[in-house]
């Protein structure tokens, strides 16, 4: 009957498309929908089992949501003590009354404690430590075989490769946890990444995926990740705990991170509090998390209980409200920025997202538009998480799409003109016009912005009428600039042109890494800047250096050494650098000593036991390099250096992505080479 062949056609589908996005999502690390569209086809396949119970199949195919052929390529397969179970979800508060009076119907008259921890979107992870030494790590993979990832896991610094306090003694542990990043610092390695011409990740789930499968371990390292650990793999009864919670203290103990945010809740109502106060605050947290997961507390309830084929039944994940929104593409805009880069967003019909209106979108560059294909026109899922600017997750499938255009970049910039290519090996296009008005406008930007002039009211609004108005070609017309013609500028009254005018003169003076650096020469970031500048000391000298000397220096890359030497070849960017110094810019660096003034205005913050030093010494040390240290993080802080034991000052510096180094990479630093 078709009635009844219906619905099982229908589940071998959805089985077939959970199947294909689990190998998508957690072996290839490369999802192509977004998570709410997977709970939707997760969720039919639930209620048609539910209602058609002969639809369910009798071996345990299904055991966490359906095997998929679990190892890539390149990773040595390790099998878990016990199946690494998904989560069953909840996003109503009737749906968390449905899931206690589940439980009570195994277990008539219990009363129930919870425990609530934030639902992190990282990537789960398994741990194995015997005799309090770590051992080995691996992925989640499809639940029962994941991947070998112990090296990479190895560079995480909050992962304690030996435990002390109780879990130190055990033969053998298996704790399970998540690998995260802060928000902070994912936005700030996706800075990094662009500056030197990598592809940016799309989200920080993506970014500590990638960088767990590195099969170089270095470049894991240099990836900023985080792990929380929030489960024992063990039969409750064969361990002496009585409760999650003490499970949880004695992670805390033994030195494994546990989060912060986790709470005991005394029953239901407590839980669900606990789910509205988390949604309040999500996007002040630090990290990405779509909800909290609810676990009764009790061990013995939890034996009692057990597991469905799919989730266990004393757990689940309390989601938040969508920060996701459908919408309309109505135009797609190519903005220009200081490289000439050309970088596409989309406009959209307005529409509300997590009580803010949003009607532009990122569509990061012509790669990302033709893999999601969209086009204009098209239905679109965006989202919005935190400050960041909303993105597409993805296009819902219409059968006008076909008819409609695809999108191609443009052949020329739409600010000057210009000829538009794509250097070879880059996902960017760009606009080959170095006197490109946007491209003057982005540099003038990047020039006076903080860490390079500082040049204080240098803003949006005034470089745009100096190059609109042809007052300003190159930096070097800033200085000659006078408070007459900076107060004819629009919305410029004659004592901020004044304050202007001192803040541009005022400017002349921040030495040789700053000026490399404001001069935005690709690939050179505020590091390779100050490298050179502690190298040569002074541009008579940098720009008389080849390629292959600039190469030499330690820390500088082929390319970076390639970039530079290319930038001081031009004709053009040596008159200006000429004219800058007629005007007194200064284009030296105090090198001598150098060693002594390696911290010279830097902040950094103590934390932890140091062991090779007092905190008095290694106060004395920072002081002697020019340094400073201060008690709190806070964003202007250059550097935590965390000793063992470390506080919540550490945790402060991962949430916003301040540099934490270890006693080793401090030692290095203070030392004499
Ligand atoms: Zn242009």
């Amino acid at each position: 009957m078709a009635d009844l062949k219906k619905p099982r056609v229908r589940a071998e589908e959805l089985r077939r498309l959970i199947r294909h996005h689990d190998y998508l999502y957690y072996v290839l690390a490369r999802p192509e929908i977004s998570d709410a569209t997977y709970d939707r086809l997760f969720n039919e396949l639930k209620r048609l089992e539910q209602q058609h119970q002969y639809l369910i199949p009798d071996s345990a195919t299904l055991l966490v949501s359906g095997g998929v052929a679990g190892v890539a390529e390149g990773f040595a397969p390790v099998e878990h003590s016990s199946p690494m179970l998904s989560l069953d979800n909840a996003s109503t508060e009737e749906d968390i009354r449905e899931f206690e009076a589940r439980m009570n119907r195994i277990l008539p008259g219990a009363t129930f404690r919870y425990v609530g921890e934030p639902k992190i979107d990282g990537v789960g992870v398994a741990l194995v430590y015997e005799n309090g030494k770590f051992v080995r790590g691996a992925t989640r993979g499809d639940g029962r075989v994941g991947e070998d990832i112990t090296h990479n896991l190895r560079t995480i610094r909050s992962l304690p490769q030996t435990l002390h306090g109780p879990l130190a003694r055990y033969e053998h542990l298996e704790v399970r946890g998540e690998v995260f990043m802060w928000e902070a610092a994912f936005q700030k390695l996706n800075r990094d990444l662009e500056e030197v011409g990598e592809g940016a990740f799309a989200n920080p789930r993506n970014a500590v995926a990638g960088s767990l499968r590195q099969k170089d371990s270095t470049i894991t390292a240099k990836r900023p990740l985080d792990i929380v650990l929030y489960q024992l793999a063990a039969d409750p009864r064969s361990t002496p705990f009585a409760t999650h919670w003490e499970i949880l203290e004695a992670f805390g103990k033994s030195g494994l991170p546990v989060s912060p945010e986790a709470r005991l809740c005394g029953d239901l109502d407590a839980a669900i509090a606990y789910h509205r106060v988390m949604e309040d605050r999500r996007n002040e947290i630090g990290y990405e998390t779509d909800g909290v997961v609810l676990k009764a507390n009790n061990l013995d309830q939890r034996v009692a209980l057990g597991f469905t084929t799919h989730h266990p039944r004393w757990a689940i994940a309390f989601k938040f409200k969508s920060q996701q929104a459908q919408t309309r593409v109505r135009r797609i805009v190519i903005n220009v920025g200081r490289t000439g880069a050309l970088t596409p967003s989309g406009d959209v019909d307005p529409v509300e997202i997590a009580g803010a209106t949003i009607s532009r979108t990122t569509l990061h560059n012509a790669d990302e538009i033709a893999r999601l294909d969209v086009r204009v026109g098209d239905l679109v899922v965006i989202e919005r998480a935190g400050d960041v600017i909303p993105h597409v997750v993805e296009r819902v499938p219409e059968p006008e799409h076909d008819s409609r255009p695809p999108f191609q970049m443009p052949t020329h910039c739409p600010v000057c003109g210009g000829h538009a290519y794509r250097p070879e090996g880059e996902v960017v296009w760009r606009c080959s016009n170095a006197a490109c008005p946007a491209q003057v406008k982005e540099r003038l930007l990047h020039f006076g912005a903080r860490r390079a002039m500082d040049i204080e009211h240098l803003g949006e609004a005034v470089v745009n009428q100096l190059v609109d108005r042809n007052l300003v070609k190159d930096f070097a017309d800033l200085y000659h600039l006078d408070v007459e013609t900076l107060a004819s500028l629009e919305r410029l009254a004659k004592k901020s042109a004044t304050n202007l005018y001192k803040a541009i003169q005022g400017s002349k003076n921040r030495g040789l890494a700053r000026f490399l650096f404001a001069l935005g020469i690709r690939f050179v970031g505020e590091h390779a800047a100050s490298l050179f500048a502690q190298h040569y000391g002074s541009m008579e000298k940098l720009w008389a250096a080849t390629e292959e000397e600039l190469a030499a220096i330690y820390g500088i890359g082929p390319r970076i050494a390639a970039a530079a030497a290319e930038f001081f070849a031009q004709k053009e960017n040596q008159r200006v650098i000429a004219r800058l110094l007629d005007v007194g810019v200064t284009m030296t660096e105090e090198t001598v000593k150098a060693r002594e003034k390696l911290l010279a205005g830097k902040t950094l913050v103590l934390t932890g036991t140091l062991e090779g030093f007092s905190r008095d010494e290694a106060r004395a040390a920072v002081t002697r390099l020019g340094g400073r240290v201060t008690s709190s993080v806070s964003k202007k802080t250059d550097y935590v250096i965390a000793g063992k034991d470390p506080g919540s000052k550490y945790d402060d510096a991962r949430r916003l992505g301040v540099p934490v180094l270890d006693e080793a990479a401090f030692k290095e630093l203070v030392s004499e080479r």
